[in-house]
């Protein structure tokens, strides 16, 4: 699962998305709300929000190894 904003993109593996525990840490470790618990109970990405990602990398932290990755969509100045 993959969602873009104009400077991020958040993808998360599908396995991992349709863990509801994960879902449930990373609605809480994100400051600015781009994770949600959907009514499946698994991850679901706010992509209003995505924009606010503020690259704490909580996220990456909180979940196994690999399984969410945070992109940043814009060049880094030179
Ligand atoms: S890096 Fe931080 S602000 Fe960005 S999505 Fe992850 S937890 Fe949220």
């Amino acid at each position: 699962m993959r969602k873009d904003a104009i400077f991020i993109g958040v993808e998360v593996d599908d396995a991992a998305a349709a863990d509801a525990e994960l879902a449930a840490k990373l609605e809480e470790v994100c400051p600015v709300d781009i994770f949600a618990v959907s009514a499946k109970g698994s991850v679901e990405i706010v992509e209003e929000n995505l924009d606010e990602c503020i690259l704490c990398y909580q996220c990456v932290e909180t979940a196994p190894d690999g399984t969410v990755r945070v992109i940043k969509l814009y060049e880094q100045p030179a």
